[in-house]
């Protein structure tokens, strides 16, 4: 072909038409367990959402990437450990702080990307208006800007107040409106419906038309509740046609913390055992993720920011990510993924890491009465020697196995030997103190002490 033919030809094809970027609609609960949905195992009815697993895929171990509120969020929001992005514990209305400023988060990618974008329900990424989700990429933001137990309770619209001391029975529908409204709007453009709930974190309260509904108490009754709002969202996909274009997913930011379930795993919120910070996890997308697959590949948080940025071609934060792209897990090509040991905190403490079937802890908080007044509270203890899980005989991390596998421990405290130095200096002081702690007292009742 001539190269004058050539231009012809090329010149008067069609374009090929590239994908259209998808809807995404990212549903968070707070402290929902591990065990608290139906296809989980609890034996509420989560009619809706066990539809949404039945439709698409559900995780037998994904990861919240700490065991408290606000760091999870960081977390999600990031896609690096909440250690590397200023918020390493739960934030409160005297904080005068949030998510570090000069981090990205996923709303600002995708509105970069030119999405619609919206933020209905519990923040907790700092209150402040430089830290509210329309300072963090969202177009809207609607809801509580931290925990439903913290004072006074605002509800707001944007950066408004518009109600001091949020009514709590109302709560669910009102975000449900919201939720509908903003994707009634946006339907004719690519959206990022961030939905983060405010329960079943307590105080617990439910509508008129669900308390008493459940049966199981109203924790059973604020659960439902949440079913249905997953369920009017799926609707209004539907009734919009934007099902086969729309990515949905549900998690969690930790563990149960005084009622709910974390199934048959060991611990709560607050705690990096598995029941702390092992959570739910769904996605669905007709047509791209097959119907009615259980993965026990491991997943984090953290891994959402990548995939969603990979299927919407939103350019990548600079700073380095510790999520990894999940799609081929999600899209059926893999069952099963490689990656570095996932690494649990809780505070500025390193506690844990997961490689594989494999856990190790390697600190752990006491509420011991530690030191002198007012240095009292939790302090986070060298466990010597560190103790070894097999999480998938022993989900329960009842059986230490360290003894019988020392190359293995080795190996995980040799990666986290690699990794501490790459995180901020508060982790590794935080490391070096745990160290300077006598974590083996000699006589019984004796408290710990600082060594030397
Ligand atoms: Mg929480």
């Amino acid at each position: 072909m001539q190269r004058r033919q050539f231009l012809a030809v090329t010149a008067s094809a069609p374009l090929a038409a590239a994908p259209a970027p998808p809807n995404v609609v990212l549903i968070y609960c707070d402290d929902l367990g591990y065990g608290d949905l139906g296809c989980y195992g609890s034996a509420i009815p989560t009619p809706n959402l066990d539809r949404l697993a039945a439709e698409g895929v559900r995780f037998t171990h994904f990861y919240s990437a700490n065991p408290v509120c606000s760091p999870s969020r960081a977390a999600l929001l990031t896609g690096r450990y909440p250690t590397r992005v200023g918020v390493s514990r739960v934030f409160f209305p005297a904080d005068k702080v949030g998510l570090a400023r000069d981090e990205q988060t996923l709303a600002d990618l995708l509105k970069a990307r030119g999405y619609a974008t919206m933020c209905v329900g519990k923040w907790h990424l700092g209150h402040l208006p430089e830290y509210l989700p329309t300072s963090r990429g969202f177009d809207e933001y609607f809801g509580i800007p931290y925990s439903n137990d913290m004072n006074p309770r605002l509800m707001l619209k944007g950066t408004e107040a518009v109600e001091q001391q949020a009514v709590l029975e109302t709560i669910t529908p009102r975000y449900t409106e919201q939720a509908v409204g903003f994707i009634e709007r946006n339907k004719a453009k690519p959206f990022f419906l961030y939905m983060p709930h405010t329960y079943p974190h307590i105080p617990l309260a439910a509508s008129e038309r669900f308390r008493g509904k459940s049966k199981q108490g109203l924790y059973g009754d604020v659960l439902q509740e949440l079913d249905w709002s997953v369920g009017e969202v799926l609707a209004a996909l539907k009734k919009n046609g934007l099902d086969k274009n729309t990515l949905v997913m549900f998690s969690s930011d930790n563990g149960p913390w005084f009622q709910g379930s974390p199934g048959k795993l060991r611990g709560r919120k607050g705690q990096t055992y598995e029941g702390g910070v092992r959570v739910p996890f769904l996605a669905r997308w007709p047509g791209k993720i097959p119907a009615g697959r259980v993965l026990d590949a491991i997943g984090s948080t953290m891994d959402l920011l990548p995939t969603i940025a990979g299927l919407s071609g939103a350019k990548l934060p600079a700073k380095p990510l510790d999520g990894v792209d999940i799609w081929p897990l999600l899209s059926g090509q893999k069952k099963d993924h490689t990656r570095e040991a996932l690494l649990y905190f809780d505070n500025w403490d390193l506690q844990c890491a997961r490689l594989g079937p494999w856990k190790l802890h390697v600190g752990r908080y006491n509420s011991f009465i530690y030191g002198p007044a007012p240095s009292t509270g939790r302090v986070n203890l060298r466990l010597r020697p560190p103790e070894l899980y097999h999480l998938v005989t022993d989900p329960d991390e009842s059986f230490d196995v360290a003894a019988k596998f020392p190359d293995i421990v080795r190996d995980l405290e040799s990666r986290i030997a690699k990794a501490l130095p790459g995180f901020p200096a508060e982790v590794q002081k935080a490391w070096r103190d745990t160290d300077g702690r006598d974590t083996a007292p000699s006589e019984p009742g004796r408290l710990p002490r600082i060594k030397g």
